[in-house]
Parts: structure tokens; C-alpha cells; sequence
């Protein structure tokens, strides 16, 4: 086996940092070539320290990395992007550090995926060039939600896989998508899920973001897909637990005719 190069390079994204020891950082980074690792920024913590301001969480840089023996060595760094409105204003910070930490918690270590890191890198942009901010964080929930593999299913209901109506459904993301009010089981307390929601959350499903920023969402509406997608996030992060009960839950409604399109609608 040809032993891989002792220093390589990458453009990456800061998503985290903490310390180590007295003076050094363990940086995590989502790179453009190897998905999401860990790397050691030495001497940050010092006043005199070259690296420091370029290893600063949601900076994008071009990182030159060495393999180290436990962990690997940020050798030079050269910003590309500060993101400098990020950290001016609470209210896209706050969004900023929330994109960033979910793709931290959805990702494995050094599992590449371009397209995540495309999507985190315009989703930076967008949150400090942008005033829709919420929105933007909505585009990239459902984003997230599809490259995870979780797209929800939104145009037949989960169960017994009519075509959906514009009326009140439930949401119910811990079985993939959405039920209609037929198949609502009473036993199990599920979101309504108004017909302009599920418009909206198709729309973002498109990924096209210019069709998405000519909405203008009335702050009820926002409010509501803000608490479905965070539901969905919630469950495609943790899903093997919470799950399973609401799916038993499900099925122990249906008729024997419909549990079959129910299997193949349930998670995997
Ligand atoms: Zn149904």
C-alpha cells in the first residue's frame, strides 16, 4: 500500500474549536476533499500565534494539514472567507452556529460529501449577505434532510399512500413524512400540518433557493415550518429510538391490507 502524502491540502469550513493543553486548539473542520476531521492548531492560545485568527469557528480557509501520530497538524492556513457579518450581529451568528453544529452532529468523521459542503459554505454566505434569515435556514434544514437521506415523503400520505389533499394533515416525520387525516392515529399526538406548509416545505424539497427567496412567509407560517423541521431534524439525528415507538404506534392502527404499504413507507 503507497503511504498517503505526510501533508495535504484542502478548503474547509471551521465548525468547531476547543482547547488543548496549555496553548493548542483541536479544530474541527468540514473540508471540501475529506468530509468532517479533527485537526490540532498548536500555539493558538498564545497572543503571538500566526494561526489563530484564521482557525476561528465559521472561517472558510484554504488549510494545509499534516499527519500527526494521534491526530492530525494545521500547518498553514490562508482565509478565503471571514464571514465578518456573521460575528457583527447575535441574530445571524446564532443561525450560523446552529447550521454549523448540525452538520457537525450529522456527519461522520471523514466521510466525504461535496454537496454538504457546498450547501454549509452557501448557507454561511447567504446568512451574512442576507436579511431572510429564517428562511435561509429553512432551505437548509430540508437541504440537510435530503443529503442525510431523509427527505420526507410529501406527496402521498406515509400510510396508505394516497395522493394528498390541500387540507390539515399531521406531520410525522419519525415515519418519513406526512399522514392524511384518515390514517391519523388518535392515540399518537401529531403536528397539524396546513396545506400552505406542505406547499412551502415541497417548494424547499425543489432545492432551487432563487424560487425560495421570493417567498414572503407570514410569521405564523414560519413559525410552524420552523417546528416541523426541526422536528424531522431531530428525528434523521436520532432516529433509531424515537422512531420506533411512534411507528408501532402507527401500525397498531391499520388494517392488515394496508400494514404492507406502511412497511415499505417506515424508515429502512
Ligand atoms: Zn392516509
Amino acid at each position: 500500500m503507497p503511504q498517503p502524502p505526510r501533508v495535504y491540502k484542502t478548503p474547509a469550513i471551521v465548525l468547531r474549536q476547543r482547547k488543548l493543553g496549555d496553548a493548542d486548539k483541536i479544530v474541527t473542520l468540514y473540508t471540501a476533499n475529506f468530509g468532517k476531521l479533527d485537526a490540532v492548531a498548536k500555539g493558538v492560545r498564545r497572543v503571538t500565534s500566526r494561526l489563530a485568527g484564521h482557525v476561528e469557528p465559521l472561517s472558510h480557509g484554504s488549510f494545509m494539514i499534516a499527519h500527526g501520530r494521534n491526530l492530525d497538524i494545521v500547518t498553514q492556513v490562508q482565509t478565503i472567507e471571514t464571514f465578518q457579518p456573521l460575528r457583527d450581529g447575535l441574530e445571524r451568528l446564532c443561525r450560523a452556529l446552529y447550521v454549523a453544529e448540525l452538520v457537525d452532529r450529522a456527519t461522520e468523521e471523514r466521510a466525504e460529501n461535496f454537496a454538504l459542503y457546498r450547501l454549509l459554505l452557501n448557507t454561511l454566505r447567504r446568512l451574512s449577505q442576507r436579511e431572510d434569515l429564517d428562511l435561509i435556514v429553512r432551505f437548509f434544514e430540508m437541504a440537510l434532510l435530503v443529503e442525510l437521506g431523509y427527505q420526507p415523503e410529501l406527496a402521498k400520505c406515509v400510510v396508505c399512500r394516497s395522493p394528498l389533499k390541500q387540507e390539515r394533515n399531521a406531520w410525522a416525520p419519525g415515519v418519513g413524512g406526512v399522514v392524511c387525516p384518515t390514517c391519523r392515529p388518535a392515540e399518537v399526538t401529531l403536528r397539524p400540518l396546513s396545506a400552505n406548509a406542505l406547499n412551502v416545505l415541497r417548494l424547499l424539497q425543489k432545492g432551487d433557493f432563487q424560487e425560495v427567496a421570493r417567498l414572503d412567509l407570514a410569521a405564523e407560517l414560519g413559525e410552524e415550518l420552523e417546528r416541523h423541521l426541526r422536528d424531522a431534524i431531530h428525528f434523521a439525528l436520532d432516529r433509531d429510538v424515537r422512531s420506533a415507538a411512534f411507528l408501532d404506534a402507527v401500525r397498531g392502527r391499520l388494517r392488515p391490507r394496508q400494514q404492507v404499504a406502511a412497511r415499505g413507507a417506515g424508515p429502512g
